[in-house]
């Protein structure tokens, strides 16, 4: 059965576009976290980036780049951010592949908490962890 993002692309159910090419579209979140919030969508479904193929991910981070500086332009944040989640651990809900942009006006409006573990890690922890993910590039 084809996601809600599918069914928006395939203009089955209404949504407010910001832009469309043959490979990438994108249109308001419904959310409106901030003023602007958009996301950023393959026409193709795939889950999470664990399944796109890097030219794509070339092309849409290409259309993110266009649109941030857009928005910059239209709403004047502070700041932006750029999100993607992947997989529900991530806290994905919707299992179409997108990035989201997210101009920021206050720093207060949204908080991402990353806990900082700098203070319990070796130098040969991150050797270890940099060695792993090299490996299985
Ligand atoms: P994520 O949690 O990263 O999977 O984000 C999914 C996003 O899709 C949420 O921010 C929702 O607000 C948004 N969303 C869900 N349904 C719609 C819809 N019909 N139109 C626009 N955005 C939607």
């Amino acid at each position: 059965m084809p996601n809600i993002f599918s069914k928006i692309i395939a203009k089955e159910i209404p949504a407010h576009f910001v832009y469309e090419d043959d490979y990438v579209v994108a249109f308001l979140d419904i959310s409106q976290a901030t003023k602007g919030h958009t996301l950023v969508v393959p026409k193709q479904e795939y889950t999470d980036i664990f399944e796109v193929p890097e030219e794509l991910s070339a092309h849409l981070f290409k259309v993110v780049t266009l649109l941030s500086k857009a928005i910059k332009k239209a709403f004047n944040p502070q700041g932006l951010n750029i999100l993607g989640n992947n997989g529900e651990a991530a806290g994905q809900t919707v299992f179409h592949f997108h990035l989201h942009i997210i101009p920021r006006y206050e720093k207060s409006e949204i908080t991402f908490s990353l806990k900082n573990n700098m203070g319990s890690l070796s130098t040969e922890d991150y050797r270890e962890r940099a060695k792993l993910i090299k490996a299985a590039l």
